[in-house]
């Protein structure tokens, strides 16, 4: 374990056991996620005590280094790729939208659900992160936006590479990290977790009562559809998700956000837009429509906007909020896994 993979009283439990005062967590806990700063100059003011436990662990406080970093042609949005201590990269976007930033971090290395249309499902799995890799891709986007004068990471969305509630245990360690009013302190409702329909997952958060935003990738309305696009719907059909989402509307009165990748002649049709509305219905539900970001492994192309309209009014009028996401960054390879793929063809 790294210093960023404790949560409070668990670097609590570790300064005691290394015969630091338990009065210095608080301090210390500053250092490793305000500050971020493995700079010991920047610790000059704290007490003896501190200073030497923080030049003793300097090297477990270290964030991974940036080995690609490419903005967008409207500056509004930045991508990295993180480079883990074993040889793993990730990719972390901070978007840019007036007055806030948006921190869109991966939760694995590669992923197993293979979403056909996803650079990332396109690579396999590898691994999961843990806690403090998601944590800091967190301070890793504050770093980069305080270096350009900038500040106010204010959202973030696990939406980057990999599927989150197949790696529940450290997605949450690291969510009660990045959302300690005593570090980092980004509200829970400012975080958004994005899974492809892991339902034994969606049942554990509405069971936890874990206090996150949750967005569902259904792309498609029927099984043999679904399946077609994300494989992991033969694992969990629609009719086992939607009652796992009905489940976690009732026990946690929370909304559920419904992604829709909208894809030319393939998913973007008034009748599916119908079967939407159809499958949704009963549930407290947003809709996002996402005009896809073309990859290099599928031929698909983004619906045009006019049919994206259509598609929108069909589900508001059957009740719906629906919203058309502007796709971000489209020239920097925002869909996740898009760089490390391109990294690696080059
Ligand atoms: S879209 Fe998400 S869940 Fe699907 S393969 Fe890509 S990273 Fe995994």
């Amino acid at each position: 374990m790294r210093l960023h993979d404790f949560t409070f009283d668990q670097l609590k439990t570790r300064l005691i056991a290394d015969g630091v005062k338990e009065a210095h967590t608080l301090t210390i806990w500053n250092a490793l996620h305000r500050r971020a700063s493995t700079d010991l100059s920047a610790h000059d003011h704290f007490l003896p005590p501190i200073q030497r436990w923080l030049a003793e662990h300097a090297p477990e406080m270290d964030l991974p280094p940036i080995t690609a970093l490419i903005e967008s042609s409207d500056g509004l949005t930045r991508k990295m790729l993180l480079r883990l201590e074993d040889g793993q990269e990730i990719e972390t976007v901070v978007m840019g939208y007036p007055g806030r930033y948006t921190a869109c971090v991966s939760t694995q290395a590669g992923c197993a659900m293979g979403c056909v249309f996803c650079a990332t499902g396109q690579m396999g799995f590898v691994r999961h992160l843990r806690p403090g890799e998601i944590v800091a891709q967190v301070l890793a986007g504050q770093r980069l936006l305080r270096s350009d004068g900038e500040s106010g990471l204010r959202n973030l969305v696990l939406m980057g590479m990999g599927e989150p509630l197949h790696n529940y245990e450290s997605v949450m360690t690291a969510l009660e990290i990045i959302s300690d009013v005593r570090g980092i302190s980004l509200g829970p409702s400012k975080i958004s977790i994005s899974t492809v329909g892991v339902v034994p997952g969606i049942l554990r958060l509405a069971e936890e009562q874990r206090p996150y935003n949750l967005a569902v990738s259904l792309h498609a309305a029927s099984d043999e559809e679904r399946s077609a696009l994300v494989p992991a719907n033969r694992r969990w059909p629609l009719a086992d998700l939607i009652a796992a989402c009905r489940t976690y509307n009732e026990k946690t009165s929370r909304r559920i956000f419904f992604e829709w990748t909208l894809i030319a002649g393939k998913n973007d049709s008034t009748d599916t837009a119908r079967r939407v509305a159809a499958l949704l219905a009963g549930l407290d539900a947003h809709v996002n429509l996402i005009p896809l970001n073309p990859t290099n492994g599928f031929d698909g192309q983004p619906t045009a906007l006019p049919a994206a309209d259509e598609f929108q009014l069909i589900l508001q009028e059957a009740g719906f909020p629906c919203t058309i996401r502007q796709r971000r960054g489209i020239d920097v390879a925002a869909g996740c896994g898009q760089l490390r793929a391109e990294k690696r063809a080059r």
